[in-house]
């Protein structure tokens, strides 16, 4: 059986008995669930009442969500590029109606994920579409479930057609990637390593977003200066928020705004 934690989504390689503990919900970003660690299968969650919730964000982009909600309740994308469609980041869950679907939209390519809170059910999806996984190898550690599709990129860029090209910021996982897609009127997909705030026109960056860690100063200067000379107007995190317009300047104030909060030059205290 494949094993999925009830808690993060992740989907285990197969086993008899379900593994004895979360390797991803025992780390400090993440949490065991206070009721206890449960598990589930596929099989199991499509004999229940999911199904998933497509909604176009713009042209050429679109959510996937499950509904009720299960795990942590990401959205993963389908993007529609000039080239090749990729699907950004992943859900756990996956039935025929799914796959018929992204089908009718044009399949996709390939699949790349921004870190492994969302890994899920990747190999499912994987092997369903037959279709290469792009994974930051400096997160290799958190690879619960094997596959001969997964393609461990390296360095801080990878090119993976014309349009789309993935970039490495580090942050909230060592590995944790960025997805810049379009030329002048670029789009940035982030999951959570730039996160969007309550307030859409800011961000923030954090180590653990459920155990509210903070990141230290230079690694967010880091972070954005990295994303200083890319060209992208809208941002979009995995949970429905979005930067509507100058996305890329929104990010540059919001760190500056968090490293004055941590050396509390911000701060009326
Ligand atoms: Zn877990
Ligand atoms: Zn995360």
């Amino acid at each position: 059986m494949f094993y999925i934690c009830t808690t993060c989504g992740v989907q285990y390689d197969s086993s008899f008995q379900h593994p004895k503990k979360c390797v991803i919900c025992n780390d400090e970003r993440q949490y065991v669930n206070p009721n206890g660690q449960s598990w589930t299968t596929l099989e199991e969650l499509k004999d229940s009442s999911y199904r998933n919730i497509f909604s176009q964000a713009e042209e050429g982009l679109y959510s996937i969500k499950t509904s009720p909600t299960f795990a942590i309740g990401q959205t993963a994308y389908l993007l529609q590029g000039t080239e090749v469609n990729i699907l950004w980041d992943c859900i756990s869950y996956l039935d025929e109606e799914t796959i018929e679907y992204i089908k009718s939209l044009g399949g996709i390519h390939a699949i790349a994920l921004s870190h492994p809170h969302y890994y899920s059910t990747q190999v499912e999806w994987a092997e369903a579409f037959n279709v290469p996984l792009y994974i930051h190898r400096d997160d290799k550690q958190w690879v619960m479930r094997d596959s001969e599709h997964i393609v461990f990129w390296e360095g801080s860029m990878l090119k993976i057609s014309q349009d789309i090209t993935l970039y490495r910021l580090g942050g909230h996982f060592k590995g944790g990637a960025v997805l810049h897609w379009g030329n002048e009127d670029g789009v940035l997909l982030t999951g959570d390593i730039v996160q969007v705030v309550a307030d859409q026109h800011w961000a923030s960056f954090m180590y653990s977003y459920p155990n509210l860690i903070p990141l230290p100063a230079s690694k967010v200067s880091e972070m954005v200066e990295q994303l200083k000379p890319l060209h992208f107007d809208r941002l979009y995190n995995a949970f429905h928020r979005s930067v509507k317009e100058d996305a890329n300047r929104a990010v540059q104030r919001s760190a500056e705004r968090y490293i004055k909060a941590l050396d509390g030059s911000l701060l009326n205290i």
